[in-house]
């Protein structure tokens, strides 16, 4: 896997055919460029230019749903262009308002198609569509609706059209979507493993893959580089908790690389230690209730010394699963040895001690992970 060249699309007298003449050959040549990686994801007016070259031969494939009869503008992607409204463009883009807005013939800027403005993006076609449908229905109504679940892959690619281009609401909801699947508050019943995967069982509004939290991290960075969402903290954690230091690695999504940024690569890799020793806090209460047992009940007391017993020899005081829920583990001792079960009493203590300690864990993460000023949400 590669990074990608950060290749611009725009028309430079320098750089090769016009993007009309390289459009026509990759067309005829049913070779569609997928544009290049736009992780930076500030607004690239330098990606969109107007040449004079007539916009006949190179408006086809149209996107038939957003071919509208009385668009005044017709935006050519990669692969595919749109008729739609400069009001609408500029109602929901900062970006598309100021590109429209630098409308100059005098200054040989424009392009014109059978009344139309012509705008040239290097965008991937299918998914300006995406970011065009949102606009104008919601994406075909389901976009805001979050009883249904979107591919992290396609979230991401929405996210990142909608920040190139300031489209702020858009922004709002992805960010709002992804802190159900990497939290930004403490949840007790969060943390078990990685369970941001596949939607927590249908919980979460964004599907995931276990890399995922490699482009959410990323992704978050691409939305704001200094002050990114705050589910970027889960995101990080969650990184940490791959096999074998896998944040050091891309994630395809499509034809584009997603990296972590190397500073979020190096808190990573430092957060290690501080994890372990952060995950062996959190499972003290149950070794302090062996030193001092808080019951009189042999049977409490013998469950507790084997549940500490088992602990030390399967490594659950030497891991880095900080924030990881200790009660799937009650319930299996429980399961596998109903004669020295805790008493209700004891359990229900030492399990909020930990879930205690779980908390301060999670308060810590902007710390460790170099987030400045971030809060967990109340
Ligand atoms: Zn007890």
């Amino acid at each position: 896997m590669q990074r990608r060249s950060q290749t611009k699309a725009g028309i430079d007298a320098n750089d090769g055919p016009p993007a009309s003449k390289r459009f026509k050959a990759e067309h005829e040549e049913h070779v569609p460029a997928r544009p290049s990686a736009n992780n930076s994801l500030r607004p690239e007016f330098d990606m969109l230019s107007f040449p004079s070259d007539s916009a006949k031969d190179v408006l086809n494939p149209r996107c038939e749903k957003l071919w509208l009869r009385d668009g005044n503008v017709i935006l050519v992607a990669e692969t595919l262009a749109f008729k739609v409204h400069a009001s609408v463009l500029e109602r929901h883009s900062v970006v598309f308002g100021e590109l429209l807005a630098e409308e100059d013939p005098a200054r040989g800027h424009t392009e014109t198609h059978d009344n139309c403005r012509v705008l040239r993006t290097s965008d991937w076609g299918p998914e300006l569509a995406q970011l065009l449908h949102i606009m104008y229905d919601g994406g075909t109504v389901t976009f805001f609706d979050r009883a249904k679940p979107i591919p992290f892959a396609e979230l991401r690619a929405i996210t990142l059209l909608a920040v190139k281009y300031k489209v702020t609401h858009v922004v709002a909801h992805a960010v709002s979507r992804l802190e159900a699947a990497f939290p930004i508050k403490f949840d007790p019943t969060r943390f078990t493993d990685l369970d941001y995967v596949d939607g927590g069982s249908g919980k979460y509004s964004v599907i995931c893959k276990e890399e995922d939290c490699i482009g959410a991290a990323a992704l978050a960075r691409a939305i704001d580089p200094a002050r990114p969402p705050s589910f970027i903290a889960s995101a990080l954690y969650y990184c940490c908790q791959l096999p074998t230091a896998r944040f050091f690695n891309p994630v395809q999504y499509g034809r584009e690389a997603a990296f972590l940024p190397s500073a979020d690569i190096q808190v990573c890799a430092s957060a290690y230690q501080w994890l372990l020793k952060a995950d062996r806090t959190v499972r003290m209460p149950l070794l302090y209730m062996f030193e001092q047992p808080l019951c009189n009940d042999n049977i409490c007391t013998s469950g507790v010394r084997h549940m500490v017993k088992k602990w030390l020899l399967v490594g659950r005081w030497a891991g880095h699963e900080a924030l990881r829920t200790s009660d799937d583990w009650f319930v299996e001792h429980a399961e596998k040895h109903p004669e020295k079960r805790l008493c209700a009493s004891c359990e229900a203590h030492v399990k909020a001690s930990i879930d205690g300690e779980r908390a301060k864990a999670f308060q810590a993460l902007g710390k460790v992970f170099g987030l400045q000023g971030w809060r967990p949400a109340q």
